[in-house]
């Protein structure tokens, strides 16, 4: 089994970035956010544990592929979870991508990254790091992303980057509608993540699943209702999830392309349909802001 293989959306033809590689250092993630949808597909996806023979299967990997490859960190993990504080394998991931010759994608919700930022910081327009802020209200973000670090934290580590010279965006991802959907929600972390120097501000909308739905209205009964009547009576079914209604999302991705824009931040949408709202150009996951291999 390789440990870094093609990034594979299945076959979504909503996802319309370059080809690239992808590389998960753990199965599983401990942050449990109430939307995450690792859970459909990984057994006890909230206890991360690291991959058997990582680094081995890494260094044997990276050998088979073209000069300046984009590695992606990672799609079904965060590769900060917090077992990587004492274990150290997403770091040593990182030192053999980027000596290697190869460009990393980085997603995270986790300022543990400044611990690599020296890696980062040295090898200029080879990694991208994009932080995930879906709300300033430290209260919802816990009811949202109960083990993930505070939104303020996530900030403070997109600034820091910034500063250090790494490329950042935010990722306003996903848009849960009466969660984190208002006008004065959103603005906050658009403006937030300008103030911070991000580039880029991705957003999209939340798919549902039965197994993350559940966990949602459990964690927000208030709007129970209401979002199985979006999702379940008026949304629709595309490429394997619940979406929220057509005209709802492009609301509501507007709206923030606007308050995008007004802050000078390239604008993506994730695995909508709307491609003309993405700056042109430009890929939500960021591969526009590395430096050509
Ligand atoms: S940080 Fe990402 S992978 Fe981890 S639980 Fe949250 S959504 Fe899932």
């Amino acid at each position: 089994m390789p440990a870094i293989a093609p990034f594979d959306p299945w076959r979504n033809p909503l996802c319309p970035c370059p080809p690239k590689y992808g590389l998960n250092p753990y199965t599983g993630c401990g942050h449990s956010c109430t939307y995450c949808y690792i859970s459909s597909y990984i057994p006890r996806a909230f206890q991360p544990r690291p991959k058997e023979d990582l680094l081995e299967k890494v260094r044997r990997d990276l050998g088979k592929l073209p000069p300046g490859s984009v590695i992606s960190l990672s799609n079904s993990s965060d590769p900060y979870t917090p077992p990587e504080a004492e274990l150290r394998l997403t770091r040593r991931v990182l030192s053999l991508i980027l000596e290697a010759g190869h460009r990393v994608l980085i997603v995270t919700k986790s300022p543990l990254v400044l611990r690599d930022i020296d890696i980062l910081a040295k090898y200029p327009g080879r990694a991208v790091v994009q932080i995930t802020v879906t709300t300033l209200d430290g209260a919802v973000a816990e009811r949202l992303e109960p083990h993930a670090p505070r939104p303020s934290a996530r900030l403070e580590a997109a600034r820091r980057l910034a500063e250090a010279g790494v490329p950042v965006g935010v990722r306003l991802d996903p848009i849960v509608p009466y969660v984190n959907d208002s006008a004065g929600s959103l603005s906050a972390v658009v403006d937030a993540a300008a103030d911070a120097g991000a580039r880029q501000l991705v957003a999209s909308t939340y798919k549902a699943k039965p197994d993350n739905f559940a966990r949602l209205v459990k964690a927000f009964p208030e709007v129970a209702d209401r979002l199985r009547e979006l999702y379940w009576a008026r949304g629709a079914y595309l490429h394997g999830q619940r979406y929220a209604p057509a005209e709802y999302r492009r609301r509501v991705l507007e709206l923030v392309k606007g308050m995008a824009e007004a802050r000078g931040l390239q604008f993506d949408i994730c695995r909508e349909e709307f491609f003309d709202l993405n700056t042109p150009g430009t890929y939500c996951d960021g591969s526009h802001l590395l430096r050509r291999a």
